[in-house]
């Protein structure tokens, strides 16, 4: 189908893009374009104004940061999976990245876009809810707040944004020495996940939960079960614990629920073993 019809504006920094966004309540950013204009073209969305941040330089960077790794928004998800930074200090979300559909959505999809978005199906922001990573929003008037990812995916596509405000920047905990973990179970090759999970070992092992409700989850049960000394097979019979996946043309709730157990017991052993 073809979108309704809507004005364009091109943003030359993220100050100008919170001035556009300020003047038309109903005005959308459009990053990568690979889920809004997918969404316009079946009219679920009808934006009165796409406001492109895409030429914005100076919001695409991959660099260190004390003890994080601080990652523009506009960073396309090629970038993100060739990272030398990431594969050295923060190697999951290097992986991840270069799990997201093929090369070409690669190319032009960003990971501010894909943490913006709020999928539950998406792979990103359950990496970054089990590193505990938190969004660098910026607002009218020079404000700028820091939100953690487990408050920023607030429900189903529903972003802690404001319809002003701009995420800028994504920060992740340094994380080299964790052994990890994210597993992505699809029907073929390039597919979007029936369910994904990413684990972390360390002092306090993390495991977080893709397309198993609407929103990205931690699965809190096993976490709590392997801070009681479960070994990962015994922890990840309780996977399913607080869930509530979709049931869709590709797999019922049920099977996602058990699916989540076999996913969860395999990358928590992957992670451990690293
Ligand atoms: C064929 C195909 C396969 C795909 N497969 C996968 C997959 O396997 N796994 C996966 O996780 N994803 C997948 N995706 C989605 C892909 O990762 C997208 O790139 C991503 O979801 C959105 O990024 P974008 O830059 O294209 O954002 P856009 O489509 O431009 O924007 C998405 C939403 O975020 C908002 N937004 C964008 N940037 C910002 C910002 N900086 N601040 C505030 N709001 C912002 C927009 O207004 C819009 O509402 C696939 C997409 C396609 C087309």
């Amino acid at each position: 189908m073809i979108p309704a019809s809507f004005e364009y504006a091109r943003a030359e920094s993220v100050d100008h893009a919170i001035d556009l966004l300020s003047g038309d309540e109903h005005a959308k950013i459009l990053a990568g374009g690979h889920s809004l204009l997918p969404l316009m073209r079946l009219r679920l969305a009808r934006p009165s104004m796409l406001v492109d941040i895409g030429r914005i330089g100076d919001l695409s960077y991959i660099r260190e940061d004390g003890d994080e790794i601080a990652i523009g928004a506009l960073t396309r998800h090629h970038d993100v999976a060739n990272s030398a930074v990431l594969h050295g200090l923060c190697p999951i979300v290097a992986y991840t990245a270069g799990e997201i559909g093929d090369p070409q959505v690669r190319h032009v999809g960003t990971i501010g876009g894909s943490v913006s978005h709020c999928d539950p199906a998406s792979d990103m922001p359950t990496v970054l809810l089990a590193l505990g990573a938190s969004m660098v929003v910026r607002g009218p008037g020079g404000a700028s707040r820091t939100v953690g990812a487990a408050d920023f995916f607030k429900g189903l596509f529903e972003p802690d944004l404001a319809s002003n405000e701009v995420l800028a920047e994504i920060r992740v905990p340094k994380a080299g020495g964790r052994g990890w973990s994210y597993i992505k179970f699809h029907r073929r090759a390039q597919d979007w996940a029936l369910v994904g999970v990413a684990a972390l070992n360390g002092d306090r092992p993390a495991v977080a939960l893709t397309n198993m409700g609407e929103t990205p989850i931690r699965a809190a049960a096993v976490e709590k079960a392997l801070a009681g000394g479960a070994d990962p097979a015994t922890a990840a019979q309780a996977a399913a614990e607080g869930t509530s996946p979709p049931s869709d043309a590709f797999a019922s709730a049920e099977y996602r629920q058990e699916l989540a157990k076999v996913l969860v017991r395999r990358a928590l052993q992957e992670a451990m073993s690293g």
